[in-house]
């Protein structure tokens, strides 16, 4: 079971990979940054949005517009601030005009998400709104309003989780039923981070070692030289977990 430090620096090189991703064109041509994400990277809470509006995509940082405050003072009220969870969303770039996530784009960009959600090992996961709820439930037809506030176990990866989709906080920002909502599903938070982490599944096990027969060995004859040292981007981000 590697360590919390050998774990965040993990997820410093699944950023450094991330921050020059140009699996979707458009969005890689478009963006200003990659947001990757933001907080502690051995947080029992995480949050999963949508994706980077301009606020963020100029910052680098998830959730610093008019939604995020709203976050941060949701999360004051029950007791926690920005540094105590990680914060990352389903697409790590900016669509440009704010459109919504395009099916392909989130099929390009969920490996990163997936391999936070391994590494950080939240207990919590609380979805905001439809696009990161539907991804980890794997469920594309169920939506927020019907799933909203109820939380369940699943598997995500090789680990479980307690999943919590709430209402996306821009969502919330100009209809007051749904802040009142969507406050009422945060105070649930405190109790759920008290209960146990959920039992996790049996580890895959390691795949068998094949020793090649002696004959089937070939000679490899100069070793290529190694890559250049690649460098690490400007440590903005870096900082944030
Ligand atoms: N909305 C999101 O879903 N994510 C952000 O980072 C900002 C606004």
């Amino acid at each position: 079971m590697p360590s919390a430090e050998e774990r965040r620096e993990e997820l410093k090189a699944v950023y450094r990979q991330a921050s020059t991703c140009t699996h979707c064109p458009q969005l890689a041509s478009t963006r200003q940054t990659v947001v990757f994400g933001s907080g502690n990277a051995d947080a029992d809470l995480m949050f999963v949005g949508e994706a980077p509006g301009a606020n963020e995509d100029k910052q680098g940082v998830p959730f610093v517009g008019q939604a995020g405050r709203l976050l941060e003072q949701l999360l004051g009220e029950i007791g926690l601030a920005r540094a105590d969870v990680f914060i990352a969303n389903v697409l790590k770039c900016r669509p440009p005009g704010n459109r919504d996530p395009l099916p392909q784009e989130i099929d390009n960009c969920q490996d990163y998400l997936f391999r936070q959600l391994e590494l950080i090992q939240p207990k919590v996961v609380c979805t905001l709104g439809n696009f990161s709820t539907k991804l980890l439930r794997a469920d594309p037809s169920t939506g927020i309003t019907k799933l909203h506030g109820r939380e369940e176990v699943r598997v995500i990866g090789p680990r479980a989780v307690r999943l919590f989709p709430i209402y996306h906080p821009a969502a919330a920002l100009y209809t007051r039923s749904l802040l009142d909502t969507l406050r009422a599903d945060f105070a649930r938070l405190p109790e759920l981070l008290e209960l146990d982490p959920p039992p996790q599944p049996e580890p895959e096990p390691e795949p068998e070692l094949i020793v090649p027969e002696p004959e089937l060995v070939v000679e490899i004859e100069a070793a290529e030289p190694a890559p250049a040292e690649e460098e690490e981007p400007a440590p903005s981000q870096l900082g944030l977990f």
